[in-house]
Parts: structure tokens; C-alpha cells; sequence
């Protein structure tokens, strides 16, 4: 589903929120977004000069004070997830938002020349790692009042595409994972898991997997927004379970 929303000024104030690769395309704005919106946000990626400089950004834009979290998923193991769980209770007491953005496009090819390794690589960053970091940071969504977890899914998570690989593969691994957790989760009435598909979107991942295509011709990640702040804010409580799409 898809949907026409416009936030309340003051949707997510208060609110604690960490978003996975925020340094970068649709993580950023979704960072930066959330924060106009008024939520205190810990900026989780691999390179910090780029979470600094969204830091930066939310600063100047008046936003409350962010965390910096460096962590690289693809390296990180159990214990990394359980620390990040440990230092979210003593910085915050709680989660209360939690958006599973980053991910590794892979290669596009054909799976008789997908390297095993790339493999790998692709299913850790998008469908492990946010598996371990959902198992690490629960009991810190279970002590928030209204908490709301979103996976990104993509087109090929839902009807796959030739040469897609491991892509393709992860983001059905994510729908799955989204499922499992949603339902074992709805008997708390407190933690909603929902997925969202953001479409075609002017990013650097895109600009790799369509290189020939004009970035013009796309929306940018601050006209797909809507959607974001719709499944992370009030305005959703009681939605679980959901693949949403943030254009139509
Ligand atoms: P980008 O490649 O522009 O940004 C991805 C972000 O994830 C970057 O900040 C990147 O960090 C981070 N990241 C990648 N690998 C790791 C890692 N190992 N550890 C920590 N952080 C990491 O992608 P988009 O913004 O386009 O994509 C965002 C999400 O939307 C993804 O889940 C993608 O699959 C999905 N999506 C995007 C579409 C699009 O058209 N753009 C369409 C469908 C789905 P760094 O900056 O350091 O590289």
C-alpha cells in the first residue's frame, strides 16, 4: 500500500531514533527529516565524516543533538549489537524509533558468474546485520511507550528480476525478517514492524545500478518522505505486518 500523508509539526518530539547508514541517499534525509520532525537521532554508518556532516546539518537546522554511532555491518558481529543495545539504555533509556536503511547493492549480473563472496557480503550488510541489530536494541524498543521499526525493502523483495543476485534475494530475506518480527511482536501493542519499498530514488545507489539513466527524471529522497514519517510516527500505531511503497 501507499499513502498521502502530512505530518504534524511536532510528530516526533522526543523520540529517540536510530537510522542505519545515515550518511548517505535516503538515510540522510531520513536522519535529517526525522529530526526537523523533532526526534533526537543516532546516526549509525560506516564512514564518519559523512555522519559528521549530517550532524552538522541537523545543528545548524536547529534539530536536537545527535549521536554518532560508526559501526560497519558488514564486519560487525553479536557482541557489537549487544554493546549498541547497552549504550542506548544507559544514553536514552529506551528506543523508540529504528530504521534499517543501509545496504550493499552487489553487482548486477547473472547468478552463474555471482561471486560467492559478493554473496556473502551482500546478505551480511542487508539482511544479517539487521537481524543481530534488531536482536540488540529490543529491549530498548520494549521500554519505549510507541515504538516503530522499519525495514527497506525494494522491488525486486517483492516480484525478482533477472541479474538482481543477492540484492534481490536480501530484500525478500527482509520482508521475511520484517514478517517473523511483526508477528511475534503484535501481542505487545507497543512495537510496530512494518517494511517500506521506496521506489526509484536519486541516490548514488541508484546512479550505479542504472547508470544511463538521468537522475533528473527521479524523485529525490526528500519528496519520498511522507511515508517514512508516516510508519515512524503515532499516526501508525496499530500498523504491523505492512509492506508499504513510498511512491505509487
Ligand atoms: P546509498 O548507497 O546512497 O546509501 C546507502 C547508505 O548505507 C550509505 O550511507 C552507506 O554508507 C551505508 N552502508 C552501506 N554499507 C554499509 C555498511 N557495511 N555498514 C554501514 N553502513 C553501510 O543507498 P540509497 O540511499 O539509495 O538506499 C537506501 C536504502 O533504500 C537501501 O536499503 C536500498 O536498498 C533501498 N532502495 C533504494 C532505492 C533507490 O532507488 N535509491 C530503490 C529501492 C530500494 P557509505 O556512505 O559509507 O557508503
Amino acid at each position: 500500500c501507499m499513502i498521502d500523508y502530512k505530518a504534524a509539526d511536532h510528530l516526533l518530539k522526543d523520540k529517540v531514533i536510530l537510522v542505519t547508514g545515515a550518511g548517505d541517499g535516503i538515510g540522510r534525509v531520513a536522519a535529517k527529516t526525522f529530526a526537523a520532525y523533532g526526534a533526537t537521532l543516532v546516526l549509525l554508518g560506516r564512514t564518519i565524516s559523512k555522519l559528521e556532516a549530517v550532524y552538522d546539518e541537523i545543528e545548524v537546522a536547529g534539530g536536537a543533538q545527535p549521536a554518532i554511532y560508526p559501526l560497519n555491518l558488514e564486519g560487525a558481529t553479536h557482541k557489537d549489537y549487544v554493546e549498541l543495545g547497552e549504550r542506548l539504555g544507559e544514553t536514552f533509556g529506551r528506543l523508540d524509533g529504528l530504521l534499517h536503511n543501509a545496504s550493499l547493492l552487489g553487482k548486477i549480473t547473472p547468478l552463474e558468474a555471482y561471486h560467492p563472496e559478493l554473496w556473502q557480503q551482500v546478505m551480511q550488510v542487508n539482511c544479517n546485520a539487521p537481524f543481530m541489530l534488531t536482536q540488540g536494541v529490543l529491549g530498548a524498543l520494549k521500554a519505549s511507550e510507541d515504538a516503530s521499526v522499519i525495514f527497506t525493502s525494494s522491488s525486486v523483495g517483492r516480484r525478482a528480476r533477472a541479474f538482481w543476485g543477492a540484492y534481490a534475494v536480501s530484500k525478500f530475506a527482509t520482508e521475511g525478517l520484517m514478517q517473523v518480527l511483526a508477528d511475534e511482536l503484535e501481542h505487545t501493542g507497543t512495537i510496530r514492524v512494518n517494511s517500506i519499498n521506496p521506489g526509484a530514488t536519486r541516490t548514488q545507489m541508484r546512479r550505479k545500478a542504472y547508470p544511463g539513466e538521468d537522475p533528473q527524471s527521479l524523485l529525490t529522497p526528500e519528496e519520498i518522505m511522507p511515508t517514512y514519517l508516516y510508519l515512524m510516527g503515532a499516526d501508525s500505531r496499530g500498523v504491523t505486518g505492512q509492506a508499504f511503497d513510498a511512491q505509487s
